[in-house]
Order: C-alpha cells, then structure tokens, then sequence
C-alpha cells in the first residue's frame, strides 16, 4: 500500500518545515533546560509557544486569533506529524494545550478565556487537570470533592490524585460536586482554581523511574475559597465538559504514538543484528519473534490510524478511532520490553539521577502509564465491545 497526500498538502507540509528550520528551538537549548512536569514550562518552551501561537502554527486547525490558521484536518494531521518527527514538544504543558485551553475555549466565559485559556496557548501559564480522585477514576461521575456556592465566592473541600504537573502549574481544571442530591452525572461542575489559593496543598508522589522529577501529584483541598466567575460553563453541566475535554485528549493521542512507535521500533531493529548475535540460539528465536511482531504492530497501527482518520473526514464514523488508544499504548508497552529482552540497554540504572535518554527497562516501566490515563485499555476494551461491536455489557 502506498499512501501520499494531494500537492496542495505537500506544499503545506514544505512551508511548515522551513518554518521549523527556521525557528524550532535547538537539542542544545532544550536539554539545557528541561521540563521536568507536564505543566512546567520551561523559558525556551514559553518562548517556543509564544512563536509557534504568533505565526498560526500552535493549532493550525484553528483560527489566526487563536493560535491557527484555519487548516484543515489532513493538514493539521501532516503538521502533527512533522513536529513530532522533528522531536519538538508542541508544548510541555499538554493538558493545557490539549484539554483545558481548548474546553475553556468552548465553554468558558470572555474574560476565563482573556485570562486563562490565551496565556495558555502563548506560554504564559500552565494548567493541570484536577479529575481523579482516590475513589474516582474509571467512574470519574462518582467525585466527591464538593464545591459550595457562598454568595460570590465557592469554597472547596476534597481530594484529588494522579494530577499530573499540578506541582508546577498555575491552575487547575478542578471537576467538583456541585450537587450532591442530584444523580452522579448531572451534579458536577468545573471551576478555575489558581494553584497559589490558600487550602491547597500539593504532595508529589515519587515514580520509579526519575523519582527526583514527580509529575504526578496529590492535591488536597481545604476550604479553598475562588471567586463566583470562576465556575466553568453552567452550573451542574461539568459532565458535558468531561466528555468534551476526553474527547479533545483522546482525538490527539494516536498519532504520536504511531509517530514514536515507528521511530522505536526503528533504532531497536538497528540495534538488533549485533545484540541478537550475543543471545544464546534458542533465545535469540524467540526475541526476534517478538522484534518482528512489534515492527507488525507498529505498521498495523500506522494503517489502522490512517484508515479511521480518512473515514471521519469523509463524515463517516470510524471505529478504528476507538481502538488507537488501547493499540498503540500497549504496543508501546511490548516494544519496550522486548527492547529491553534485547539487552541494548547499556546501563540499568533505574531512578538515575543523571539526564541521560530513558533505558528501555525504564520505558517500559512508564509505558505502563500509557495505558492507564485517559482511560484504561480495560475501559477501553468495554468501550469496543459495546459502541463499536454492539454487544450487551
Ligand atoms: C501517567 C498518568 C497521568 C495521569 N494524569 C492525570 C491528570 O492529569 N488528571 C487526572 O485527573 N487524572 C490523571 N490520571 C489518572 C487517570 O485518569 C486514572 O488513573 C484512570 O482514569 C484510572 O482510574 P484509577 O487509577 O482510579 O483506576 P480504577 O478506575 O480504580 O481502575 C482500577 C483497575 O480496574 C479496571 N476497571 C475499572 N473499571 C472497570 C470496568 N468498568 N470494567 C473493567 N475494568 C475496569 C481499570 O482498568 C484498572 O485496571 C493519570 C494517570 C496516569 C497513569
């Protein structure tokens, strides 16, 4: 199968690479300052958005006055591409840019998106996600975190955890109980909360591997007073926008992996003759199995994503949309351990401090969080099995 894309996108695809040339910041500026959370933002990466957001090519989907530049969607596919294969973050704050900025966009009121969604998007803030809860995740609906409506101000009283960068953000997409007698989906709210609010208090939790550099958090809220105007939307409507903001999650997220599936797949396979020559025989059969089922994966989820991705801009449905997820997690997952069989790894220094590339044993321990945020591949599996093959729960 040959897949190429009309004149009109290959010459979008030329301007934006010598748009990248020219102004992408170098290896050596980012590996100076690194970000070290998903909502710190480091100055080249603030300076990197604020380009990016001036030349209409933070968002190109969208449009000029907020970041874009009314592309369409295959353009916007071939730029995503290119970024990623140029091994430029897009942003390092990326629930801000892919979730919140977006979902204050739809739903918030003039001055949330003057004063939280625009610095967002031109690297003046960062935001993070306040949705799990420790008995909330999968059933996110069954949040407990109540926000109380006092006159002009709402006061907060909860938990939440797993959310990611809220030890460095400036404020989070807090999702509270508004309505505690209502049925669980319709009496939850999101409102704005600056992380510098009194009440708050952040605890990172510790990962295996960069344990020095926690990106996830608990957030413990204790009567934390916001203004009135910083509830999202209408009241009690925040499950609409847990599903639009999923929804934004959810329709950016394969193409990367396929992007950096194919570019792992790529330097193991150029590893793998001389590390395989070092295996015993009966060994060595059953790694380069695996080598070649992932090099499969890797192709086949290329053309999975491709296929649905063509069905929905035809204005189809396209149920491979909704296996992306799971796949391409969980083929990330088996690349790493099989890289990681392969023995290229040539330290296994677990929770090193130095700044060095990730080992593929530690790789494959992160890989596991892949496939549990933004819903687990079981949730997705249940997902599958009803929306897509119709069959009962
Ligand atoms: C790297 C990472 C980053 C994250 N970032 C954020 C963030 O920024 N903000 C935020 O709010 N949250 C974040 N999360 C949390 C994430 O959304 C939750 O971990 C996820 O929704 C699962 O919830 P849980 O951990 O409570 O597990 P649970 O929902 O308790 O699930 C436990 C296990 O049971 C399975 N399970 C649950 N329900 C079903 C079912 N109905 N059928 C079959 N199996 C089921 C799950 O698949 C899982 O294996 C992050 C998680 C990770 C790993």
């Amino acid at each position: 199968m040959k897949l190429s894309f009309g004149d009109e996108v290959e010459a979008f695809r030329q301007e934006f690479l010598a748009w990248l040339a020219e102004n992408r910041p170098s290896a050596e500026e980012m590996a100076a300052e690194p970000a070290i959370s998903s909502a710190h933002v480091p100055g080249w990466a603030g300076r990197w958005a604020r380009r990016l957001f001036d030349a209409g090519w933070l968002v190109p989907g969208w449009p000029t006055e907020r970041g874009g530049r009314n592309a369409g969607p295959v353009e916007t596919l071939v730029y995503l591409e290119e970024l990623t294969k140029a091994g430029v973050p897009r942003t390092t704050n990326p629930q801000g840019l892919g979730i919140v900025a977006p979902s204050i966009l739809d739903y918030g009121s003039e001055e949330q998106i003057r004063d939280y969604a625009m610095p967002i998007l031109r690297g003046e803030k960062s935001a993070c996600l306040g949705m799990s809860e420790p008995g909330a995740g999968s059933d996110l609906a069954s949040l407990s975190t109540r926000a109380v409506l006092d006159g002009d101000r709402i006061v907060i009283d909860g938990q939440k955890v797993w959310t990611s960068g809220a030890n460095d953000a400036d404020f989070c997409f807090l999702f509270c109980r508004t309505n505690p007698e209502a049925p669980k989906h319709k009496g939850i709210s999101v409102v704005l909360v600056d992380m510098a609010t009194p009440g708050i208090t952040v605890r990172p939790l510790a990962e295996i591997a960069k344990p020095e550099h926690p990106d996830l958090n608990e957030v413990f809220l204790s009567e934390v007073v916001v203004p009135r105007e910083n509830l999202v939307g209408k009241l009690n409507d925040g499950w609409a926008m847990a599903n639009g903001s999923l929804a934004h999650e959810r329709g950016m997220v394969w193409l990367s992996f396929v992007v950096t599936l194919e570019e792992d797949i790529a330097a193991v396979l150029a590893e793998a003759p001389a590390a395989l020559e070092r295996l015993a025989p009966a060994e060595r059969a059953v790694v380069a199995d695996g080598l070649v089922a992932s090099a499969i994966d890797s192709a086949a989820a290329r053309c999975l994503g491709y296929r649905g991705f063509a069905k929905l801009v035809r204005g189809g449905s396209a149920p491979e949309q909704a296996l992306m997820k799971a796949y391409t997690s969980e083929a990330k997952r088996r690349l790493a351990r099989r890289a990681a069989e392969l023995g290229t790894d040539h330290t296994v220094d677990i929770g090193s401090t130095a700044a060095s590339d990730p080992t593929w044993i530690e790789r494959y321990f992160v890989s596991f969080g892949g496939t549990i945020s933004a819903g687990s591949s079981e949730i997705q599996r249940n997902i599958i099995a009803e929306k897509v093959l119709g069959l009962p729960r």
